[in-house]
């Protein structure tokens, strides 16, 4: 696929697009005609006053990542025509650029074949269990709706025997209890995407011959998926981006279709059975996220998976305009899990710790820097806006529970939660707990380090490893000189270089004492003291999203009223009432919202 097709495929809206133009965008996805075709310029009738159709199919799926492909694919396989829009220039979303753990259940054949004794059931006891309570006293499990729930331990087996069957490999014969987050206790579930062939996102390139079948990446589940979807007439528009959903009216009747944009044009894609949001969350959205915690300001830039694709509550604000609701808030807001996450990669945007940007990647030139990956956090030192340390560098991130966390376990028995010893990880909290100025957001937070560290390390502070240019990364011959030198817009105030060398100094006396008296940094091993001197963005970074759209078990959005929106469905990362950490939920809602989307009786 060229960008440059797509980039032509949809000169629209003022200037309409025509036949040959659709047919070339076909010709990037496959075969356009099969997937749905042109409404003639006005030629359906639709009900907000001068509205009128540019294309339409049966289903039409927006976002193509973990769960758009499943939802796209079924409904195609069910002999309807489907249109896929994806705001990039490029498909898979945070799918693509994942860790490829996959925990699903329930009974999968590759359980039965190693003897795993698991039901649907017993994933759906997990995932409800009121008693599973993380050191911090905050349950995982505990806020999930009980029928979303149902209907995803109901369908975790049959999604992954469908994924299975559109050639998605895995680099293990049987689950593990690895990797990922609150996906059960009660038995190994998580399975491991195997990349194969496909390049890795990160950096574009496959690994050598034969690495690739042991070597787990979610790009291993996009790629059979997008093949799969090319071969079956599935349409894929790129750099469209769904701006709007039509209702009949405003707030009654059907879902009719969609608004898009594309090389500034509009255009409308009309809808006959459903349109499924699958647009990946809304965790990149500031004044959204601080909905459900006022802290999330803008200096939390950093979410995992940009600058790929983001997570800008599109789906949900164009679903809230025609009514509706939101759910399960406390999934978001709780402390547990990957949601707030420490970033491990220093002197970058993106820190994510499971993801290195590296040269080679389609989106290198907006990520910048790979980032210093943090071997051993005894060779910096962390501090806020100030200049003053605020924690134990050392300290753990958010715990969440998996197999065989707890031992002796018996679902929902109050035992579960009573040996549990009270020990809050809270290096997040203190990160963002600001500076007293009255502000929300905890501002950025530095690693300060001297040279002897950059050895111990093994780094090599030079771009494109850092990012000068945007002011990530910077350098001195001496503290204040560096405290001096912090120039970003995140950065409310000045650092008072006084504080850093204060700071520094008293650390070093740490060192010399053994014992970190402000912190309890396990033994401080190392001083700050040899030149050059050196500042690295720190900052938390946001991952997942938990809190999304109200939606039923058969994926359906549901309104504030309590009622289903005929003809809207929901899955992924953008649907409420599923805590749990990506793949797994995403495509078997995507497969669930398939299924159900081509049932939908077909609208003029
Ligand atoms: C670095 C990283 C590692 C991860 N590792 C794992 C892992 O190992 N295991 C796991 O289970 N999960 C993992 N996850 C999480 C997992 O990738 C996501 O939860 C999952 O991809 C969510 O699926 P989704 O369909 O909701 O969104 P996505 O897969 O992100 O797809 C959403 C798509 O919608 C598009 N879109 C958004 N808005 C619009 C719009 N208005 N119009 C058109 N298109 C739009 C986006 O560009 C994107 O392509 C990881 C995530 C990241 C970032």
């Amino acid at each position: 696929m060229t960008t440059q097709d797509t980039k032509n495929a949809g000169k629209i809206g003022a200037k309409k697009i025509t036949r040959r133009e659709i047919i070339r965008t076909g010709a990037v996805a496959g075969a356009a005609a099969a997937a749905g075709g042109l409404a003639g310029a006005g030629s359906a009738a639709a009900q907000t006053p001068g509205l009128t159709w540019d294309r339409e199919a049966d289903v039409v799926v927006i976002g193509t990542g973990a769960s758009g492909f499943p939802a796209a694919l079924v409904a195609r396989e069910a002999g309807h025509s489907v249109i896929m829009v994806e705001t990039q220039p490029h498909v898979g979303g945070h799918a693509c650029v994942s860790g490829g753990h996959l925990p699903l259940g329930g009974g999968t054949s590759l359980q039965r074949a190693a003897g795993i004794d698991d039901t649907p059931d017993k994933v759906f006891a997990d995932l409800t269990d009121w008693s599973v309570v993380q050191s911090n006293g905050f349950p995982d499990y505990r806020y999930n709706d009980r029928e979303v729930i149902r209907a995803f331990a109901d369908h975790s087996a049959p999604t992954f025997e469908f994924l299975m069957s559109h050639g998605v490999k895995f680099t293990k014969t049987a689950p593990d209890g690895e990797a990922g987050s609150s996906y059960g206790n009660s038995g190994p579930r998580q399975m491991h995407i195997a990349i194969m062939d496909y390049p890795l996102v990160k950096n574009g390139r496959p690994l050598p011959p034969g690495e690739g079948a042991t070597y787990a990446s979610g790009n291993g589940l996009i790629q059979p998926l997008y093949a799969s979807a090319r071969e079956q007439g599935v349409e894929i528009l790129l750099e469209h981006r769904m701006t709007a959903i039509h209702r009949e009216t405003p707030r009654s009747g059907a879902v009719t279709g969609i608004e898009v944009t594309h090389n500034g044009a509009t255009m409308n894609i009309k809808a006959r059975k459903a349109v499924f949001v699958g647009t990946g969350g809304s965790t990149g959205n500031v004044n959204f996220r601080r909905m459900f915690d006022p802290r999330l300001t803008e200096e939390y830039c950093g979410l995992a998976g940009m600058p790929y694709s983001d997570q800008d509550a599109s789906g949900e604000l164009a679903s809230m305009a025609i009514g509706a609701s939101l759910w399960g808030f406390y999934n978001q807001t709780g402390e547990f899990g990957s949601a707030l996450d420490r970033g491990e990669h220093i002197g970058c945007q993106y820190g994510y710790g499971n993801l290195k940007w590296e040269p080679g990647a389609v989106v290198f030139d907006k990520a910048r820097a790979t980032g210093l990956f943090v071997n051993d956090w005894q060779n910096v030192i962390l501090v806020n806006m100030l200049g003053q340390r605020f924690y134990d560098e050392t300290a753990e991130r958010f715990t969440a529970n998996r197999y065989n966390q707890i031992k002796d376990y018996t679902p929902y028995n109050w035992r579960n939660a009573k040996d549990i010893t009270y020990n809050p990880p809270n290096f997040i909290n203190a990160a963002m707990a600001g500076i007293g100025d009255g502000h929300n957001g905890g501002g950025p937070i530095w690693a300060i380090f001297d040279q002897d560290a950059v050895e111990r390390e093994g780094w090599d502070p030079t771009p494109p490893n850092v990012d000068i240019a945007e002011g990530f990364f910077y350098q001195a011959d001496t503290i204040a000189d560096l405290a001096r030198a912090i120039r970003i817009k995140y950065q409310r105030v000045t650092m008072p270089p006084e504080n850093l060398e204060a700071t520094v100094a008293r650390y070093n006396s740490f060192v010399d004492a053994g014992l970190d008296a402000d912190f309890d940094k396990p033994r401080p091993l190392y001083k700050i003291e040899r030149g050059p001197f050196y500042c690295a963005w720190g900052t938390p970074v946001l991952h997942d999203t938990r809190t999304g759209l109200r939606i039923n078990g058969k994926c359906q959005v549901v309104d504030m009223n309590g009622e289903i929106i005929p003809g809207l469905y929901c899955g992924g990362e953008s649907a409420g009432g599923l805590s749990l950490h990506g793949l797994a939920r995403a495509t078997c809602q995507g497969f669930i919202a398939g299924t159900n989307a081509a049932q939908e009786p077909t609208r003029a």
